[in-house]
């Protein structure tokens, strides 16, 4: 596999058919490094001619006798001989995302590890995808299903965890034995490239495995509307999501959306108020707040409002921004310029609203990290949960912190959103935390931690933060499709008019 220096000012083409694929258009555009803003390598530009030659490339796949006529088992293998070869190179997959998108390098570290598990997950369930038989009120009829592969995917994922993102869809659309066109963003395009000399070095056919980079309302629009793709698995922004939909729609091709959120994070007054401020710490400031999960609504019980806020603002004007590679640096730069400059609208719209700003707010004075687009970890009180700081997704790290004082008032106030992604509640009382559990609108709720995750779990959003799950066996049903099969074994000549009477 290609490493960074490899990668560096490099020409990266697209990867079609087991190819290496020179753009159509002959563009190819820089991609920024975050730590200093600087061209690392340029990536080519996809267009809808480059999307028609990977649908093509994906569709022949699908019909080629190597690919459809293979065992399951023997396609687990396959995609358990590429678990162990992103486990190889797990180590430099990470460095190259870090490079991409400033992903601190401990963390990207830890996703990496969980993508080969999550491929080898898969790799097990690829042979236990099982049919039902139906009992029929028709005596001599045998009636089975079977689950076949969905046909051709569309992969969209965004720039925030490439690789980790990708590996939820890619997994079990391999195990199915379906074929994919992946689009990675325009922003971190390296690691999912540097992924495809390991699915050559696995032995999948040409076209099992197609990725055309580029820029989303160019390659990726042409992908949602090319009539030959039969699910869209997208992850991004629910904006964007919406648009895809429509694009899906229009040729009745599925989707599973992996859409935004703005979620509630809560602290009750029996709480281990120690454990809660690092969760919350963790839930917002994690990733430099840059994950849909992100717990960007910190709700806190008026009896332990002033304790609390005070052991989170401590921990807060204690986190060490840097370089993401550098041991001791907790949070890293914003991924894009763009991002950068959405959180600096965000902070002057909550401040414009009324709300107080108690830490963070601007870029570090720091002067070393002055060419990044480093963000200083921001805290907002006096929020008001209908205020847009606590209604719309900033995805960067600005927390706001609410009061509440009931348990119904907390309910209310954490539904009352347009996401329903993910939630968070501290307590030492199960009771509370699972009535919490039960009334949250959210796909995910964790109690007494924040940000858990596993291949073997299933998530989906609830509201606008989409439809559809991803991990755990119920991709399996995501990604595959049921066929009834009816045969009559009564070796009699049937009246053709007459279907069944009833005796
Ligand atoms: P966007 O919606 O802007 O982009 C997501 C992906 O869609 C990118 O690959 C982008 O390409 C592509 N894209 C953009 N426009 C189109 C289009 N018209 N047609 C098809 N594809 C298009 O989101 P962000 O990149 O800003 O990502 C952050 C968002 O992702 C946040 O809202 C976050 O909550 C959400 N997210 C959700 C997750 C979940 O599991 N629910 C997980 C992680 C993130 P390009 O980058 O080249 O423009």
């Amino acid at each position: 596999m290609r490493n960074l220096e490899q990668i560096t000012g490099q020409r990266l083409s697209h990867y079609i058919n087991g190819q290496w694929h020179e753009p159509s258009n002959g563009e190819y555009f820089d991609s920024l490094d975050p730590t200093n803003a600087q061209p690392w390598y340029k990536v080519a530009s996809g267009d809808a001619q480059d999307i028609e030659d990977a649908v093509s490339a994906a569709r022949a796949a699908l019909k080629n006798p190597q690919w459809q006529r293979m065992s399951q088992t023997d396609r687990g293998h396959m995609v358990r001989r590429l678990a162990q070869l992103i486990d190889e190179n797990r180590e430099m997959l990470a460095r190259i995302e870090t490079r991409d998108n400033g992903k601190l390098l401990r963390e990207t570290r830890a996703q990496t590890t969980i993508v080969p598990d999550t491929f080898s997950y898969f790799a097990g369930a690829a042979d236990k995808l099982e049919g039902t038989t139906i009992p029929l009120n028709k005596p001599d009829m045998l009636n089975y299903t079977v689950r076949e592969p969905i046909g051709v995917v569309g992969i969209i994922v965004p720039w925030n965890s490439p690789l980790y993102q990708l590996a939820w869809t890619l997994a079990p659309c391999l195990a199915i034995g379906n074929t994919v066109v992946i689009k990675p963003s325009e922003h971190t395009s390296a690691s999912t490239l540097a992924l495809m000399d390991l699915v050559e070095q696995a032995g999948f056919p040409p076209g099992v495995v197609n990725v055309v980079t580029g820029f989303g309302p160019v390659a990726g629009e042409a992908l949602t509307r090319h009539p030959h793709i039969a699910k869209i698995a997208f992850t991004g922004s629910s904006e964007t999501g919406k648009r895809v939909a429509a694009n899906a729609a229009s040729h009745l091709a599925q989707c599973n959306m992996e859409l935004g959120g703005k979620s509630p994070h809560c602290v009750f007054d029996d709480a281990d108020l120690d454990r809660a401020a690092n969760g919350v710490v963790a839930g917002i400031f994690a990733a430099a707040g840059q994950t849909c999960v992100a717990g960007s609504r910190i709700f806190v019980q008026e009896s332990v409002y002033d304790a609390f806020l005070d052991k989170l603002l401590t921990r807060t004007r204690q986190i060490k921004l840097g370089d993401p590679t550098e041991e001791g640096v907790q949070v890293g730069p914003l991924a894009i310029r763009e991002q950068l400059e959405k959180v600096t609208r965000y902070v002057e719209i909550a401040k414009a609203e009324g709300a107080t700003l108690l830490s963070g707010g601007k870029p570090p004075e720091d002067p070393a990290l002055s060419e990044g687009w480093y963000f200083e970890p921001t805290l907002f009180t006096d929020v008001d949960n209908s205020m847009r700081i606590a209604q719309e997704e900033v995805f960067g790290p600005v927390g706001c912190v609410i009061r509440f004082s009931t348990e119904e008032e907390l309910t209310e106030l954490a539904n009352a959103t347009e996401y329903g992604l993910a939630a968070g509640v501290w307590t030492q009382s199960m009771e509370r935390g699972l009535r919490f559990a039960r009334e949250v609108e959210s796909g995910i709720v964790w109690v007494n931690t924040y940000r858990a995750a596993s291949f073997a779990t299933p998530v989906g959003g609830f509201k606008n933060s989409g439809y559809g799950s991803h991990n755990g066996l119920e991709s399996l049903r995501e990604y595959s499709r049921s066929k009834s099969v009816m045969l009559d074994y009564s070796g009699k000549a049937q009246d053709p008019f007459v279907i069944r009477v009833k005796e």
